[in-house]
Formats: structure tokens, sequence, C-alpha cells
């Protein structure tokens, strides 16, 4: 008991840091691949040099500020969590209120990360499901804001997958992540092309299969049918409550991405199995 509260406590201090950056990346790394569409989109119609000294823009400059006054964050007020309670959570050049998304992705992360600690202990098998966690943190909130998933997330993600069971840092033996990594692209791409073809529209995107194959990888193929089956129960539900209560979003799109996610986070607490026992089957 002891023992893993000392694994659980530098972990959780990591997940809090990991977490204040991962509000960065999801706040960034969407902007980062319109810039990037844009650039492209430019060299192939011929100017590309149109632009030659846009600033720079990555996950590391500029120094974030506030989004209403410019106010340029310090580092005492970039702390996680104990920088948003110390502000009141208003900015502390304008006291334009902070979003609590913020200090509440930092305690997510933090809790997640301890959590690993505690189940496996200090060492390379906890730090690879932190790994994993901060992952489908991140692919969450993006999709949830923008409906998109990075490849720059989804695909390394996929080849950890792979190359954690390789070398035995999860459970799960080489040979079921491989189809697990196979199954989950091709049961979602299937089912995207049958609800295409049957509807003209289109259910999901190509991110939601990439992130379900590295699902598999993790897990191996056996858990596929109980993590598409939590995610689409729990996803049919929000989206249901979401078009009947509120007007979210334009066009009442619901990602997909977000309950894939959470289904694999609840495989990563419970074991996937957990899932069919929930549900009665
Ligand atoms: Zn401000």
């Amino acid at each position: 008991m002891i023992s893993g509260l000392l694994d659980a406590l530098p972990l959780g201090v990591l997940g809090l840091l990991v977490g204040s950056f991962l509000n960065v990346v999801i706040h960034r790394l969407p902007k980062m691949m319109e810039m990037r569409w844009a650039a492209e989109c430019a060299e192939l119609h011929g100017h590309a040099d149109s632009q030659p000294d846009a600033p720079k823009f990555n996950l590391m400059v500029p120094r974030s500020r506030c989004p209403s006054c410019g106010h340029q964050i310090r580092w005492f007020e970039n702390i996680p969590v104990v920088s948003y309670v110390a502000l009141g959570g208003k900015c502390a050049g304008c006291k334009t209120p902070i979003s609590l998304r913020y200090p509440a992705i930092e305690a997510l992360t933090g809790g997640l990360f301890a959590w690993c600690g505690w189940r496996w202990g200090m060492g390379w098998e906890a730090l690879v499901w932190c790994g994993f966690a901060a992952s489908l943190v991140a692919l969450t909130f993006i999709d949830w804001d923008t409906t998109l998933l990075p490849d720059d997330i989804t695909l390394p993600l996929l080849w950890a997958g792979l190359c954690a069971s390789a070398i035995g840092l999860t459970q799960t033996p080489v040979i079921s992540a491989l189809w697990g990594a196979v199954g989950g692209y091709l049961s979602l791409w299937l089912v995207y092309w049958a609800f295409k073809l049957a509807t003209g529209k289109e259910g999901m995107g190509y991110g939601d299969f990439k992130l379900f194959a590295a699902l598999g990888a993790w897990f191996g193929w056996q858990a596929l049918i109980p993590m598409i089956l939590m995610a689409s129960v729990i996803g049919a539900i929000v989206g249901i409550g979401i078009k009947l209560f509120a007007q979210l979003r334009e066009g009442g799109y619901v990602p997909f991405g977000p309950f894939l996610a959470l289904s694999g986070l609840t495989s990563l607490f419970f074991g996937p199995q957990a899932i069919l026992a929930a549900i009665g089957l």
C-alpha cells in the first residue's frame, strides 16, 4: 500500500506537468495542421513563397498568452492546477475567467499517471501506459473541439502499441496485437463504407479507424468487440442527449473518437473483458 503510493506520487506529479503540456497540444496541434495544409495547397498552386516570413508557431513557440489581453503567462502562473487556484481562475492581467478545462485536463492526466504508478509500480511498464493515457486525453479533446484525430498522435500510438507488445511491456501477445491493429482498422473501414454506400453520409472519419487500430494494438483483437460496443452505446446516448437538450455544434455532429478513447481508458482500468461483463454479455 505504502509502496504503491510512493510509486503513484511521482508519476502523478509528472502527469500534472504532462497535462499542462497536453493543454498546449490540444490548442495548437489542430492550428499547426491547418497551417500545414494551407502551405501544401499554396505549394500545389505554385506560390509557395507567398508567406516567407510567417511567425514561427509550434508546440514550443510562441510562449502562451492570455487570448483576451495578450498577457504573457509567466512560469509561476503556469504551475498545473495550483496556479489556477491561486489566480482564482482568472487571468492575472485582465481578470478574464480562465476555462476550468485547463486545470481539469491537468488533474485528469495527473490522476491517470498516478493510477498507472499504483497499478504497475515505477518502471517502463507504467511509463508506456502513461504515454498511452496521455495520447488518449489529447485525442479526446482535439476530436471533440475540431472533429480531427491527428495522424501525429494516432499513428505513433499504433506503432507504440505494437512495439510495447513485441518487447513485453504490455500483457498483449504480439500476434494478438497485430491482428488487433488490422481488425480495428478494417472493421471500422467496412462500417464506414457500408454506411456511406447506404446513406451517402460519412458516419466517421479515417482517424477513427487509426485510433481503433491503435487500441487493438494495445489490448489485442479480443478487446475490439467490447471496446466498440462500449464506444457505440455511450456515443449514442451522448449524441441523442446533445440533439435533445443542446445545440452544441453546427449540424449536431458528434465525433466518435472521444468515445473510442473512453473505452480505451476503461480497458486500461478494468481490462476489456470487464466491459462485456458490465453490459451483461
Ligand atoms: Zn488576460
